[in-house]
């Protein structure tokens, strides 16, 4: 019914998207270095971590800027109008992360001289769902702002958790054992005025088994923990794999 409209907004929002992350590539320095470190092949996991917190921000500022109350029709957004508006960007801001953990983990596999194929995150439909939902039906601007600031921002980064979960668990199957760690951001709930005592209750290293078992890949809206996933030493791997034991009996 208003696929007119809804197209015409999505298109400005991704265009208003890319704006602001080519502004940042070239204007933050945080960023900036960050992008110099992966063009070196040399980025970390850390890096791709704070990455996907920029494409969150840059998205929520996009959404937030188009999506007024006084262009939607009777002043609401309709689960309709939500879906087809957000849903592209999302997708966008999706590809951006996974192009760039994809990149980030094959330089890292090569300074450890490993070659195992890698997966990108999970498809985002039930992430996007997660985000449409929160958005649907609203009738102020301001809780469709509320639901476009945290919730995209942790959308974002969940997609770089996927990521990481996801390689993880195959490289875990494949007889490589990870480690996932998880940092604290220190500041908790409520501006730093409360300690998060669900994040703190993950925060720490983790093996892929005691990690699925604890929620260690999930994270809230507002949540600042970085996960990353440690790799082992490759050699002690290889060691393991070429000990022969029956020879020896
Ligand atoms: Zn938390």
């Amino acid at each position: 019914m208003y696929e007119d409209l809804s197209a015409d907004l999505a298109n400005q929002i991704t265009r208003r998207f890319e704006q602001i992350m080519d502004n940042h590539t070239r204007a933050d320095s945080t960023l900036k270095a960050i992008v110099k470190r992966m063009r070196a092949g040399k980025a970390t996991q850390m890096d791709v971590n704070k990455y996907a917190d920029f494409v969150g921000r840059a998205g929520s500022s996009a959404m937030k800027q188009v999506l007024k109350l006084e262009a939607l029709p009777d002043a609401t957004m309709y689960r309709e109008i939500a879906d087809q508006t957000i849903t592209p960007v999302l997708e966008r801001m999706w590809q951006n992360v996974n192009s760039v953990a994809l990149n980030q983990m094959k330089a890292e596999d090569a300074t450890k001289g490993l070659n195992i194929g890698i997966r990108t995150g999970f498809k985002p439909t039930r992430r996007i769902a997660e985000v449409v939902n929160m958005v649907a039906g609203q009738t102020t601007q301001e809780a469709i702002d509320n639901a476009l600031t945290d919730p995209v921002i942790a959308t974002a980064r969940k997609y770089y958790d996927d990521f990481l979960m996801e390689n993880a668990d195959l490289r875990e199957s494949l007889g490589f054992n990870q480690r996932v760690i998880r940092h604290y951001d220190d500041k908790g709930l409520h501006n730093g005025k409360t300690p998060c005592e669900w994040c703190l209750a993950k925060e720490g290293e983790w093996s892929m088994e005691e990690a699925h078992a604890n929620g260690v890949f999930n994270r809230h809206p507002g949540c600042g923990c970085t996960i990353v996933v440690f790799y082992p030493d490759h050699t002690d791997v290889q060691v393991d794999w070429t000990r022969n034991e029956w020879s020896s009996v």
